[in-house]
């Protein structure tokens, strides 16, 4: 059989052993409704806080200021619609930037129809926020500014804490996507000043179809689901107690991890595009060097097409992904490398790789080896490849 290398992390993890065995007991004997009375749905309720507190733990929040939810997606749609709604009397201005995931950039277009407005800011060609930008476009009206912490296509990592320090003396809530930043960046949410917080599971190595939401204390924030008492009557609907349980199992790993798996990431992938700038003409690494995480690398392959490299990795058993998951389904190009700046070329020609601590040198050799071949023969293909008759490299 081929050799399978699965390069694309930044869309989904495999659930880790640990986790799945945590997991089973409350498909089998602990399979209570975590809000019943007797003693099946106190033995599900148990997991449950466990999971609760771990998630607060982890990120210096209080127990009853996480809310479980099906994801990242959910979690974005209900901070800021919750926050919009609750505090619309205050303000309708919002502020976030061009490079938010899809579930932030869609949800603020339905509040734009709804009357309330949205500033996006820019970034400049490593992907970074400009503060003094955020600053100038806060106003009287502004109730919101939500900016991911790490961006899903290139890893760069926003200042968070400056961000946060800025939003608290101008009394405006923060919220800030960190699905991409679990177990990357070590949180704080005191000392960052964070007022709402999504976070997924399936990110870090956990089940598919469940995540959280923080929100501090006093934030007045709209309730989400209507119809059931749980998450503190602000989420209704049955809890899925085994995924709970293991996306607690999950971030607690990650957590105890996090200092070791960023250097063995740090290791792996720096390895991984050192090979490729030294192997391939004509690449261009997208992204911040400096501030970023080390799960993922973003790379322009000039003169080919992002999705013919993509499809032939696939024919070697290589999973690798152009822009966002989701954009792959389309062939809308990637509005964080626009956002960027890049160029039409380097955008059509990126590929987003992103890597896993079970990565091992082995495995970028055998990528490398394949991703070299390819893009030399699609460039071969390729009429784009009219750089030839000048001879320039
Ligand atoms: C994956 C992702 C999401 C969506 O999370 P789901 O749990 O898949 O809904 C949101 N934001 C970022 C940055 C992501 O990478």
């Amino acid at each position: 059989m081929n050799k399978q290398v699965y390069l694309d992390n930044a869309a989904t993890t495999s659930v880790r052993q640990e986790v799945l065995n945590e997991m089973i007991p409350y498909f089998t004997n602990i399979y209570g409704n975590s809000n019943s009375l007797h003693s099946f749905g106190r033995e599900a309720c148990a997991g449950v806080d466990n999971a609760r507190d771990i998630v607060a733990k982890a990120i210096n929040a209080e127990r009853n200021e996480i809310y479980f939810t099906s994801g990242g997606t959910e979690s974005n749609n209900w901070a800021l619609k919750g926050v919009a709604y609750a505090n619309a009397k205050k303000g309708k201005h919002i502020i976030s930037t061009k490079i938010e995931h899809h579930s932030v950039l869609e949800t603020l277009g339905q509040l734009e129809r709804e009357g309330f407005e949205v500033t996006y800011l820019d970034v400049d060609d490593e992907g970074l926020v400009d503060i003094a930008q955020l600053l100038h476009e806060i106003r009287k009206d502004t109730i919101l500014v939500s900016i991911m912490s790490v961006n899903n296509e290139v890893g760069t990592i926003q200042h968070i804490k400056t961000i946060g320090q800025l939003c608290k003396e101008h009394n405006i809530y923060f919220h800030t996507d960190a699905v991409q930043a679990m177990g990357t960046i070590k949180f704080d949410v005191k000392d960052m000043n964070i007022d709402l917080m999504s976070m997924s599971s399936h990110k870090i190595h956990g089940p598919k179809g469940v995540g959280a939401l923080y929100v501090k204390k006093n934030v007045p924030i709209a309730k989400f689901m209507l119809g059931g008492e749980q998450e503190f009557n602000r989420r209704g609907g049955t809890t899925n107690v085994p995924a709970v349980v293991g996306f607690g199992k999950a971030l607690q790993l990650t957590e105890e991890e996090l200092d070791f798996n960023n250097k063995k990431l740090t290791e792996i992938s720096s390895y991984f595009t050192k090979k490729v700038e030294y192997m391939i003409p004509d690449v261009k690494v997208n992204g911040c060097l400096t501030q970023k995480s080390p799960a993922i690398v973003n790379i322009s392959f000039k003169y080919v097409e992002g999705e013919s490299i993509l499809m032939m990795l696939d024919m070697q058993g290589i999973a690798v992904s152009t822009g966002s998951a989701c954009a792959s389904g389309s062939l809308s190009k990637s509005h964080v490398l626009k956002a960027m700046g890049l160029s039409h070329a380097d955008i059509n020609g990126a590929i987003r790789f992103s890597f896993s601590t079970d990565i091992t040198k082995n495995d970028v050799d055998y990528v490398v080896e394949k991703l070299e071949a390819i893009v030399k023969r699609l460039r071969e293909m390729s009429p784009l490849t009219k750089r030839n008759k000048k001879g320039e490299k």
